[in-house]
Order: structure tokens, then sequence, then C-alpha cells
């Protein structure tokens, strides 16, 4: 190892800076919206069977809810713009503008060239968790997904039921295309009730029991029209293991509301990103 140089302290000392001010991010209309989700009227419902996963369709302006039931299960989800499937959600740049870890008010932000929000959470009853004495957090996107490539790297051997083939699955059954088609578009994930973090001394990730419990459960305002993907990982509360049959799993639900007529008064979906696309060319 290179011996440090004699200003090191110096150059460690430096203070931090975040990187994307959250001031200057264009939030949602929170008021709007909590009174807009006080007179909601059910759409439809999916229940997400436990080691697979089912897509959903939401509407812009409709909220949609993800709910723990029968037990403690993680749940891995995908969004795309419904109209256009390379639209889809991207968990880096929403981890960069927001935290490693999602709540109450925090966006899903798109991929290039849009750009915009996709989801605003708007409900979380996990919220009281916050940041445990390990560092963890609750609804995570620092994590990919579990993923059959990764497992065989590591273990070796074929697991078809890991979060990156159900979705896999789920998108090609909804949109009637080749499985292998499919997982192309599949992406990033939000952990929904997934509890993470990095350990303090190597900065690994981690993962610990979800404090998730039937009943409790997250919600999002639609931006724009969504197609919805979403796996109940085979990690089940992901306490000790994923990417095989190993762990108790169960199914979690996903319910779509419409809210009354009138309630998101000038509210519009989102507009993609202004930016030219010239990138300094001509
Ligand atoms: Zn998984």
């Amino acid at each position: 190892m290179m011996p440090e140089p004699p200003d090191a302290a110096g150059r460690r000392g430096r203070p931090p800076v975040v990187v994307y001010p959250v001031g200057s991010l264009p939030g949602a209309d929170m008021a709007m919206l909590e009174a807009a989700r006080d007179a909601l009227a059910k759409v439809s419902e999916v229940i997400v069977p436990p080691r697979d996963a089912r897509a959903f369709s939401v509407p812009a302006g409709c909220f949609f809810r993800i709910t723990s039931i029968e037990g403690a299960q993680v749940g891995d989800l995908n969004l795309w713009n419904a109209a256009d499937l390379t639209e889809r959600f991207f968990s880096g740049k929403t981890r960069a503008l927001h935290a490693t870890h999602l709540g109450k008010g925090d966006r899903l932000w798109s991929t290039l060239p849009q750009l915009r929000p996709m989801a605003t959470i708007t409900w979380d009853t996990l919220g009281w968790y916050g940041w445990d004495a390990d560092g963890a957090g609750v609804h995570d996107v620092i994590g990919t997904r579990c993923d059959p490539y990764t497992h065989r790297l590591l273990s070796g051997g074929e697991y078809h039921h890991c979060c990156h083939s159900n979705l896999s699955r789920a998108l090609a059954a909804a949109r009637g295309m080749p499985v292998r088609e499919a997982e192309l578009l599949v992406h990033d994930v939000l952990n929904v009730f997934m509890c993470t973090g990095f350990t303090r001394d190597t900065h690994q990730y981690f993962m610990k029991a979800s404090p998730v419990r039937p009943g409790d459960f997250i919600e999002f305002f639609a931006e724009i029209d969504l197609l919805g993907a979403l796996s109940a990982c085979p990690g089940g509360d992901c306490g000790t293991t994923h990417s095989s049959d190993a762990a108790a799993c169960f199914p979690l639900k996903v319910e779509v509301f419409q809210p009354a007529a009138g309630s998101l008064p000038g509210w519009r979906p989102a507009p993609a990103s202004g930016y030219s696309r010239t990138h300094g060319v001509g």
C-alpha cells in the first residue's frame, strides 16, 4: 500500500457537499395529494404470488398501493411508461436526487432522455423506521434485484424464480412478448419493504429482516400512465437468504385507486425533460 502523503488529514477533512440539493428539485403538491387520497375509489387489485411477479396498469392521476399480506415479504418494483417501455424507472438517478432509501414525498424518476417523475410516494406506514443502529433503512434504491446470472456466477446452477426472472415473465405475459425480449426491459428496482444498508467497516451492501408486517403498505401517485410489475422476492423478508426456495415467502397485494373528480385541481401528467438533446452538436 502507498504511504499516506503528509497532507492526508487535510485532504480527508474537506467538507461533504450534497451533490443535488433537494431544494431545487420540483416537488409534488403533497397537500393536494393528501386531500385527494381521502376519497379514493378502488378500480383494480392484483395478488402477487410468492416467488413470482405480476404486472399492473395505473393511469396517470391514480394512486397505487403495495400491501403486505399474510407475512413479512419484500417486493421488487419495476415501472415503465405504459406508452413507451424504453422509458423506465431510473433507480440510480433517483438515489442521487433523493437518498439511498425512499419515503413519503420522494419521487421515482424516469430514465434519460425524459427524466421526469413517474410516481410520487404519498404514504408509507414504515416511515417510522428511519435509520437504525446498523445504518439500515427501508425501501432502498441501492440493490438492483436478485437475478439468475449473479446466482450462477456465485453459486452455480440454475434458479428460475429470482426477481429478474419473475419480472421478465410478468412483463412478457402483460405485453405478449418473448421472455428474452422482456428481460432487456427489466431494470434496477425499488426494493419495497426491504431493509438494507452498507456495513460501516467495509461499506458492503447488507440486508436484514424487513420490519414489514401484514397491513403495512406503501402508496404512490402515478404522474404518467404506468405499467408496473412487482415481484415477491424469493428472499421473503430477506433476513437470511435469497435466490433459492429456502426462505418463507408470502404474497403481496397491489391495488389501484382513482381519486374523486375535481380533486386534483391544475394537475397535469409530468412532461418529459425540455433539454434540446443536441448535446452541443449543430
Ligand atoms: Zn429478489
